[in-house]
């Protein structure tokens, strides 16, 4: 049956899974609250959906509970870390308190972190630092299957690779843009083929390579027991975008890039690379906080183009979600929740 739970329920029940699945209480805790937080944000494919696949990769070894980032390199504006398998809604707020003490210091930090498991919402980073009153740049490579097809491509080469940039406005929420490089979330596509809908025009190619409005063919093997693929955003600018993801997420973090043929593993890994600025140590703070808080103005002067009432900031539909979810629940589909249920079980948790 599909669910509307409260976040106070969600978060409950994931952390009782979490820490059957090996995880100390607190760290069971902060990933559970990281997750409903992707829901409540209107991210429902970075949320509590991905828990069953948690406990599968910790089953297959490949997420480690109770992990800490180990410092590789260290020369104060620069830091390299390694997130040793664990789960990256702990080694990317491990890695993202070490980057911003830096960047306060100094006035910037860039900040590499590899092999972290799966690190969620990537905005949840950006919000970190940008509540510190610091810029935050991220371009995150994905180690799993290849599901996005480079531009004039036939098939999945990379990840959906995803991109942020979070910029503190004087006086006002932050811009916050945080978005998957490819023209939608993978797990966008597992929500949509659960609920048994289509897609729009331009976001898929079927396993022959051909245009499809079927989100399944990215989900569950096709008859010839090959996937689809999810295209780019913006097509070859969005291509451009991913493989730049790659090369500093994947090849300059030493995390690696995707470059094998896909298999079945449930294990995610995130390579990240970081850039945080303290606008306060460039001297431009005063001429920052005003020119940026008039562009914003002007951008919301502008009259309702067709089929919108006003043009928004990025980051602030994911506030108006947090709102809206907190008061009316989270709503999951019936095969989301039946795969919740069924992680619980895998680990001896019972959940209703
Ligand atoms: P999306 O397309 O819903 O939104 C992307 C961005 O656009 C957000 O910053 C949002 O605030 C902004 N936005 C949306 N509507 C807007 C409007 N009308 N006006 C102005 N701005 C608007 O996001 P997505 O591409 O589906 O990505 C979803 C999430 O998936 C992100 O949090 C991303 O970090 C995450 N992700 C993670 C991984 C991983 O491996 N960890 C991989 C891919 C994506």
């Amino acid at each position: 049956m599909p669910q509307t739970l409260s976040a106070t329920v969600l978060r409950s029940q994931c952390a009782r899974i979490l820490e059957a699945a090996g995880s100390t209480p607190a760290e069971a805790g902060q990933v559970a609250d990281n997750l409903v937080l992707a829901n409540l944000s209107g991210h429902d494919s970075h949320g509590v959906g991905m828990l069953p696949r948690y406990v599968d990769a910790v089953a297959e070894g490949g997420l480690t509970p109770n992990a800490s980032v180990k410092v590789n390199a260290d020369i104060g504006t620069m830091l390299a870390l390694d997130g040793q398998h664990g789960y990256g809604q702990i080694v990317g707020v491990q890695a993202m308190e070490l980057g911003t003490a830096r960047a306060k210091q100094h006035g910037s930090c860039i900040m590499t972190l590899s092999a972290a498991h799966h690190l969620g919402r990537i905005g949840h980073f950006a919000e970190m630092a940008t509540a510190q009153g610091l810029v935050s740049m991220h371009f995150v490579n994905v180690l799993s299957r290849p599901v996005v097809a480079p531009w004039g491509g036939g098939d999945g080469r990379f990840g959906t690779n995803p991109c942020c940039i979070g910029i503190p406005l004087a006086g006002a929420e932050p811009f916050l843009l945080d978005f998957a490089t490819s023209r939608v979330a993978q797990g966008k596509m597992r929500v949509a083929h659960n609920k048994g809908e289509r897609v729009p025009d331009g976001y898929l190619i079927d396993e022959r390579g051909a245009p499809t409005n079927d989100p399944g063919v990215v989900v569950v093997p096709q008859g010839n027991g090959l996937f689809g693929a999810l295209m780019t955003f913006g097509e070859h600018k969005g291509y451009g975008m991913a493989m730049a993801c790659e090369l500093l997420g994947g090849a300059l973090t030493g995390g690696g890039t995707w470059h094998r043929p896909a298999d079945a593993a449930r294990t995610v890994l995130n390579g990240m690379l970081t850039v945080l600025i303290d606008p306060a140590k460039l001297g431009t703070q005063a001429s920052f906080a005003q020119e940026a808080t008039a562009f914003v103005d002007w951008l919301r002067q502008s009259p309702p183009g067709a089929g919108f009432d006003h043009v928004q900031i990025a980051g602030e539909p994911e506030r108006a979600a947090r709102v809206a979810r907190e008061r009316d629940g989270i709503w999951l589909d019936d095969a989301t929740w039946g795969e919740i249920v069924a992680a619980g079980a895998k680990m001896g948790v019972t959940i209703a």
